[in-house]
């Protein structure tokens, strides 16, 4: 099954206190297609400026990322500065330079019209929208969005999120989104909204999934060293939906364990500065740790 990505590719300057990264390889589509392509195709729709090098387009190269969709226009590509807390919990924006991307027009080649999973990166619900009305009735439509979306075009969100299966978001966005503050009756407010598959991601205490039937919990992996947590989500959604994507199925039982990879992936990203770790990473680094993951979790009964 292939998978389709629209999102931000960016430039990110990136401070925590483990060093800072000067310009390097970010953005939602770059961590999101990376992660997805262990395990299935992935179409990529953005858009890069004049000064984005060989050396960036060098990361998705000799992966199934098929880069015809990524747009190159005149003029400078997004970057995006941020700066981590001591604790790495929080961050404060610096700067976005959205250079490029403030006039981003999602175009859908014909040959991505037909991709059967569907992941809209955060950008303008309009545009999100935009996207659907391209592409042939996917099996899975996933979404990502943010506080500037739900404040500033709560309307047009809304519109968009009926068009959508599986939403996924932090825990201050299912908050602000749905109006209530417990998880559990702000999932149930968001799901009637549209999306019968929420995913909650809350960082290091990891992730919340409200599906058909049930409440799935996983955790993050307690890791000695995290060196930058930028594109966590990201990353998160692509081995959430690459995994969907190698299954090709959405029973309860696959999204638990779309949750665990999708889990599994996050924790390499933030291992290093940008998609260095992602770009390294062996398909068996990846089993072996999803079983780290099993251990983490597994117990007895009494
Ligand atoms: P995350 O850490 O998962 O929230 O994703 C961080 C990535 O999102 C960075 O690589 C940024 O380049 C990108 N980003 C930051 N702000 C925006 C924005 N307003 N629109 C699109 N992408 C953004």
């Amino acid at each position: 099954m292939s998978i389709l990505v629209v999102g931000s590719v960016a430039y990110d300057t990136v401070e925590t206190p483990s060093g800072r990264a000067e310009r390097v390889l970010g953005g939602s589509a770059s961590f999101f297609a990376v992660a997805a392509s262990y395990f299935a195709p992935v179409n990529l729709v953005g858009v890069v400026g004049d000064d984005f090098g060989e050396q960036q387009l060098a990361a998705f190269r000799g992966r199934p990322i098929d880069l015809a969709g990524l747009e190159r226009a005149a003029g400078k590509t997004f970057h995006w500065q941020g700066r981590y807390s001591q604790d790495l919990n929080s961050r404060d924006t610096i700067r976005t330079d959205l250079n490029v991307f403030e006039f981003f027009q999602p175009k859908i080649p014909a040959a991505y019209r037909r991709s059967e999973l569907v992941f809209l990166g955060n950008i303008d619900p309009v545009l999100q929208r935009e996207v659907l009305a391209q592409v042939e009735k996917p099996r899975v439509v996933a979404c990502d969005t943010m506080n500037y979306w739900i404040k500033g075009k709560p309307e047009e969100l809304r519109e968009t999120l009926a068009k959508v299966d599986v939403l996924l978001i932090n825990d201050q966005e299912a908050r602000e989104l749905s109006g209530e503050w417990n998880l559990v009756k702000a999932a149930r407010a968001i799901r009637r909204m549209g999306p019968q598959t929420l995913v909650v991601k809350k960082g290091e205490h990891g992730v919340l999934l409200f599906g058909h039937e049930s409440c799935f919990a996983a955790p993050a992996l307690p890791l000695e060293t995290v060196i930058d947590p930028t594109g966590a989500g990201d990353t998160f959604a692509g081995g959430f939906i690459g995994y969907l994507a190698s299954v090709r199925e959405t029973s309860d039982a696959t999204l638990r364990q779309a949750v665990v990879m999708g889990s599994t992936l996050a924790s390499f990203c933030v291992e290093a500065f940008s998609l260095d770790r992602l770009l390294t990473l062996t398909r068996m680094q990846v089993g072996e740790r999803y079983a780290v993951f099993q251990a983490l979790t597994r117990f007895e009964s009494v």
